[in-house]
């Protein structure tokens, strides 16, 4: 018991440099996250697929896109 006193000190207790890092870090993942394009669905989780009109990604299952539109949008809007 006595051993394990004064040991391993400062493990498990996160420095605040260390904070500020992971959170840079994790707001960096998140605005890539935003950035980057989502692969999958998130009504179903449907994987996301090349749409047939040629307008990016889409859900096969329910028409779901990423810009908020649905598949056909782009050939039915005036
Ligand atoms: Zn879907």
């Amino acid at each position: 018991m006595a051993g394990a006193r004064g040991r391993g000190r400062g493990r498990g207790v996160i420095s605040w440099y260390e904070l500020l890092n992971i959170s840079r870090d994790a707001a960096e993942r998140y605005r890539a996250y935003e950035q980057a394009d989502p692969i999958a669905c998130p009504n179903d989780g449907e994987p996301l697929r090349e749409g047939p009109d040629g307008q990016g990604l889409y859900c096969p299952f329910d028409g779901w896109r990423p810009n908020g539109r649905r598949v056909g949008d782009g050939l039915t809007s005036t």
